[in-house]
């Protein structure tokens, strides 16, 4: 690892159980006075909005609260004519990947309106015109990506686009893990999975620096302690804490690199057989990483000590074996699906599956070079 490239995006990050009730500051630092807050109706019946409305005063000029999962495009053009409206000068995304997503295509969207020309980066630094703000609420890390995904909606057929460009990064993040006491089950598991899965995607990645890998263990730290504790014990302030800076570490790993076989393969089950991302995550992590094995031996060992676990005598092989047989148990112990089958996907479906997912950029980044699309198709066939 003696070349590698990393991209700083100055980013405030404020963490801590009560960060919320530092909006009105932080945010007047940026000298910002017309901001638009996205978020999910949730958040409006539990007085979080209220509560932020409260706090910004007239700083806060539009709260859209419909915000729908994986941001839809027609809520994209719905939301930017309102933002254009009140003349926003910042988005706020409150919840999850969704509501951090839409305030990212607003950024852009709104750029491109008032400048009349492209809002994508002409150069790795530059700056937005309209900041994001982000209060992540789940473990998904878009909050520290400069990444969205947008579905775009042609009669029957839906197609998720995604968008990179440095200047969606949000500028700033406020992490409150009060906020994260009363996610569901669910979402709880389903998004710490995938944030393991940032980091365990991140330690072996094609582009790793010293920093990501840093991030990644300590990441995988944080979560291998914390996870399964919050899905039993939601109201754990302290093992939410963990957990959330687990997936802070999983975004920050997850920002600076190329993700690999693991996440490539379940945007394809998302995407061409309708799987929710945390059930993609939960059902093939540790299939991925069996597979990767013997070419990622030395890093899913670390993933292994990190984890917690013995591995004293152990070759690098056997331990990283252990640090994918843990996940499995993972997944046992929080009631995630573990099969293909279990999620709606035909048996039938495989060989095209693997053959979309042989053509996929990310599936090509892994580490493991995927020669064969029956390599695929043996993977898909073993987790079905
Ligand atoms: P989500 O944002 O769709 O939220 C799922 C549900 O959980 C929503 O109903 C939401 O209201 C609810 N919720 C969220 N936080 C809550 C809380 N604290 N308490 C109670 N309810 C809460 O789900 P997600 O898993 O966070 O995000 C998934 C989306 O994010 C997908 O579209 C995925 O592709 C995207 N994503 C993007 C990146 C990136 O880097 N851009 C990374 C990971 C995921």
């Amino acid at each position: 690892m003696n070349d590698f490239q990393y991209l700083f995006s100055a980013q405030q990050v404020v963490f801590g159980p009560g960060s919320l009730s530092k909006i009105a500051e932080v945010t007047e630092q940026f000298h910002l006075k017309r901001m638009m807050l996205f978020t999910t109706k949730g958040f409006r019946t539990r007085g979080y909005v209220d509560s932020i409305e409260n706090m910004l005063g007239e700083r806060l000029v539009v709260a859209y609260d419909q915000v729908r999962p994986h941001v839809q495009d027609f809520q994209v053009r719905e939301a930017l004519a309102i933002a254009e409206e009140q003349q926003v000068d910042a988005v706020i995304g409150l919840g999850g990947g969704s509501a951090v997503g839409i305030a990212k295509a607003i950024s852009l969207a709104l750029e491109e309106k008032r400048t009349g020309g492209p809002a994508k980066a002409a150069f790795p630094t530059e700056q937005p015109l309209i900041p994001v703000i982000a209060i992540p609420t789940t473990y998904a890390g878009s909050e520290m990506t400069p990444v969205y995904g947008i579905t775009h909606e042609q009669g029957t057929i839906k197609r998720k686009i995604t968008v990179k460009d440095v200047k969606i990064t949000p500028k700033l993040t406020i992490y409150d893990p009060e906020l994260t006491l009363e996610l569901p089950q669910g979402v709880t598991a389903g998004s710490g999975i995938n944030a393991f899965a940032h980091c365990i995607e991140a330690l072996y990645s094609i582009t790793k620096n010293p920093l990501s890998t840093a991030a990644a263990l300590g990441g995988i730290r944080s979560i291998g302690q914390s996870l399964v504790q919050c899905v039993v014990d939601g109201r754990s302030l302290a093992a939410r804490t963990e957990m959330l800076k687990g997936s802070f570490l999983a975004g920050v790993a997850l920002s600076n690199v190329d993700m690999g076989l693991h996440h490539g393969i379940c945007h394809v089950l998302g995407g061409s057989a309708g799987v929710s991302h945390g059930d993609a995550n939960s059902i093939m992590l540790s299939h991925v990483m069996r597979f990767n094995l013997d070419v990622t031996a030395d890093e899913l060992a670390l993933a292994a000590e990190a984890m917690g676990l013995s591995t004293v005598g152990m070759s690098a092989e056997e331990a990283g074996a252990s640090s994918a047989d843990r996940v499995s148990e993972w997944v046992k112990q929080m009631n995630l699906p573990s099969r293909l089958r279990d999620v709606g996907v035909d048996k039938t479906d495989i060989p095209h599956l693997a053959k979309v997912a042989f053509e996929s950029r990310t599936v090509q980044n892994n580490p493991k070079r995927i020669e064969h699309v029956k390599q695929l198709e043996q993977l898909l066939q073993a987790a079905w």
